[in-house]
């Protein structure tokens, strides 16, 4: 059968084929230690458990709306006011099956054919491919060496076609969390070249130290009428199986949102609707539990890694590590790493170059200190037995 060209070229996602090959693995009972996906090993919260079976359990698992049921895009507006410190109203909020089915509406409600988004590098691994699905043209910016925005290049990569700029803070796969500064920065240039500011801020309750999260659109109301948010319950509610988001922005994308998904998906899942709603009428406990225990892990990793020579940032938010292990790549770059650990320590990382930056790896840090510190052990065991490259072999 002949495949179309946007699947053809569209590539399986790095993240996901990683976590199904290290699966895979352990399932036929190889011990593999699996820092690939991101995704956290708590369940989800137990009144989130309980709201979802009781909705399964009235029997009324229904259609909702394509733009989500009134309670939950509601909730949502008002979660929104409190915590970005504007006023958000129902119209503004569209429910989607996931933060990343929000980003994909989004950027097909605002990207048209040869339009140029600019990505931040290192950049998560989906952002090219669903800009390049919607006949974008995905322009990739390159970081500071601390893996913070660097304006210069931002500024030069500005051209006629630009229209939009993706920003995610607290970063995957980096951790690194834009200060309100850059923020600010980065939005007086979409205002000054009349660009969309699409803002990924899954990892926003995820931040351990320093400034809070700041978004582009509680800056001023002008930045606002360009920034489109995307968000969702997957990492801060542990609620990734649910698959749970939302696209909230000026009433026009709302609205653009749900008449694409309301072709292409119908309506968000009612049961995971009502796990979503749940959590954003009560905390629930457990997220303060999750997030101390995520800096925990944080704490321990990044100084771990500092020790066995990587360079490694210490990240603010989100639950990964960004190491340069530019001096023990061969010629197969940074997947040849991974492969090679995967096989010889039984540990899965992801390549950075499915983030555009093949000098490092990405390790998660969901899951428990005790595999994090068996993982540091391997790590170690790897890089003993595979001297650091001369510079000059590596160019
Ligand atoms: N966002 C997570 C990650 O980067 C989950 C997998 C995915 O959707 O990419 O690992």
């Amino acid at each position: 059968m002949r495949i179309a060209r946007r699947a053809t070229e569209v590539s399986l996602s790095v993240t996901l084929a990683l976590d199904a090959r290290a699966k895979a693995l352990m399932a036929q009972g190889r011990d593999v230690i699996n820092m690939s996906v991101g995704e956290p090993d708590f369940p989800a919260p137990a009144l989130v458990q309980d709201a979802a079976c009781k909705l399964i359990r009235s029997g009324n698992v229904r259609y909702t709306p394509a733009a989500g049921t009134l309670a939950l895009r509601g909730a949502i507006a008002k979660y929104l006011t409190e915590s970005r410190g504007v006023a958000f109203t129902l119209p503004q909020v569209t429910v989607c099956h996931s933060t990343k089915h929000a980003l994909s509406g989004a950027i097909l409600a605002t990207i048209q054919e040869g339009d140029e988004v600019l990505l931040f590098l290192p950049a998560w691994v989906s952002y090219v491919e669903i800009v390049k699905l919607a006949g974008g043209v995905p322009i990739s910016v390159p970081s500071r060496p601390d893996l913070g925005p660097d304006f210069d290049a931002i500024r030069r990569a500005i051209g006629p076609k630009t229209r939009a700029m993706l920003l995610n803070s607290p970063s995957n796969p980096t951790g690194y969390t834009w200060s309100r500064k850059e923020v600010e920065e980065l939005a007086a240039l979409a205002v000054k070249h009349d660009l969309v500011l699409l803002s990924d801020e899954i990892y926003r309750r995820l931040i351990y130290e320093g400034e809070p999260d700041f978004s582009p659109a509680s800056v001023s109301a002008e930045v606002r009428a360009r920034t489109v948010i995307l968000d969702g319950a997957s990492k801060s509610y542990a609620m990734t199986g649910y698959r749970i988001g939302f696209v909230a922005g000026p009433p026009e994308i709302a609205a653009a949102v749900e008449r694409v998904h309301s072709h292409l998906v119908g309506a968000p899942n009612s049961v995971s609707q009502a796990g979503y709603l749940a959590a954003l009428e009560t905390e629930p406990p457990e997220v303060e539990m999750m997030k101390r225990e995520f800096d925990a892990r944080r704490r321990f990793l990044i100084p771990e890694l500092q020790r066995m020579g990587l360079e490694t940032p210490m990240p603010r938010g989100a639950f990964y590590a960004f190491a340069d292990v530019g001096p023990y790549l061969d010629a197969r770059g940074s997947t040849g790493f991974c492969e090679d650990l995967l096989e010889q320590q039984n540990l899965a990382l992801v390549p950075g170059s499915a983030f555009g930056v093949d000098t490092h790896v990405r390790l998660s840090y969901a899951l428990g200190l005790d595999r994090i510190r068996h993982a540091c052990e391997r790590l170690a065991a790897f890089l003993a037995a595979h001297p650091r490259a001369p510079a000059a072999a590596r160019r």
